[in-house]
């Protein structure tokens, strides 16, 4: 196993154990299949590709068992409403990049957006404890057509 997969197997074993959650074979199955994922997929999307390996799992199995990842920290929920949920692996800062034709949302890195001051006027409002940049257009697969 790469290292960096390791490390990602590790952080699920120990925040599962600090939360409390208990590691059975559907949940790493999800957790696994969510790693690899590129797209930020829905919860159908996720179902999808571990019913090919847990054909008897449901739905219901796999939306609850992302919920619950999310609550402890593991995955992200992509912002945005109205739209069904969308689950995004990547824990490192990062920012979004979303097609408004095809709805893919592509990450990117950029130190200037990192960097980027929160509003006095947000500030009083609350407590920030993400900063991401939403970018939004139509991505160069959509452009062409
Ligand atoms: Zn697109
Ligand atoms: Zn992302």
């Amino acid at each position: 196993m790469e290292k960096e997969a390791q490390d990602l197997k590790k952080m699920f074993y120990d925040k599962c154990a600090e939360k409390g959650l208990k590691i059975t074979p559907q949940r790493l199955l999800i957790f696994d299949e969510l790693s690899k994922a590129k797209d930020h997929p829905t919860a159908d999307a996720i179902y999808r590709r571990v019913r090919k390996s847990l054909s008897n799992i449901s739905f219901d199995t796999v939306y609850r068992t992302l919920l619950s990842f999310t609550e402890i920290g593991i995955v992200n929920l992509v912002e945005g409403s109205g739209q069904q949920k969308r689950f995004d692996p990547n824990r490192h800062l990062h920012h979004h990049f979303r097609c408004i034709k095809c709805d893919t949302i592509y990450d990117f890195e950029n130190d200037a957006y990192n960097d980027i001051a929160v509003p006095k006027a947000v500030q009083k409002q609350g407590v920030i404890i993400n900063k991401r940049v939403v970018l939004e257009g139509i991505c160069s697969k959509c452009k062409g057509k």
